[in-house]
């Protein structure tokens, strides 16, 4: 089966709106310091820009779930890789590339919490509203999206199409 991309967001408004993501969090968190925890593999492009738009001292650290097989969610989150030191008493950030079922996200701050950080606050450069299963709050939002299935900016099919520089909507035709 052959696959269509058709751009959702160019790299430019991508840009313009991760800017505003971290002058935000770095209004947010004046004073303070911060951790960034990206979830691999997916976030690993929008987190790197967004460290850069943050202008604050801060920590990255990664890490590494599984919730995916092909484009169906499993519903099992299994993390491959655990953050590299202790969270206790540090404001943490979730990124995230997408928030979809929530199901993802929401067992994250469960675990995160568990550790004892001051703070533990989501952000997500996309959004789908329309496939959540759970209640989880999504602090800050990149772009609200429909449900449709994203590729490109970190986000893959079969591990491909995450260094397209756009994101973009994947559909199969034959
Ligand atoms: P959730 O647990 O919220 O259903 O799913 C979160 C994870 O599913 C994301 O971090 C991402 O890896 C994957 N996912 C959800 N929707 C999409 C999508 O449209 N495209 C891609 N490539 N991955 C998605």
């Amino acid at each position: 089966m052959a696959e269509q991309l058709a751009v959702l967001l160019t790299a430019e408004q991508i840009a313009a709106r991760v800017r505003e993501l971290g002058a935000q969090i770095t209004r947010d968190y004046a004073g303070g310091d911060l951790v960034l925890v990206c979830v691999l593999k997916g976030s690993f492009v929008f987190a790197a820009d967004l460290a850069r738009a943050i202008d604050l001292p801060l920590r990255v650290d990664f890490l590494g779930v599984r919730s995916y097989e092909g484009s169906e969610t499993t519903g099992v989150v299994q993390i491959t890789q655990d953050l590299s030191r202790p969270i206790d008493h540090e404001h943490v950030v979730l990124v995230e590339d997408i928030v979809d079922t929530g199901l993802t996200v929401g067992h994250l701050i469960e675990l995160l919490r568990t550790r004892g950080p001051a703070s533990v606050r989501v952000c997500s450069l996309l959004h789908k509203p329309a496939r959540a299963r759970v209640d989880v709050r999504v602090d800050y939002v990149g772009f609200t999206v429909d449900d449709r299935f994203l590729v490109g900016y970190g986000l893959d099919f079969a591990e491909r199409y995450r260094n397209l520089p756009h994101i973009s909507v994947l559909a199969q035709g034959s």
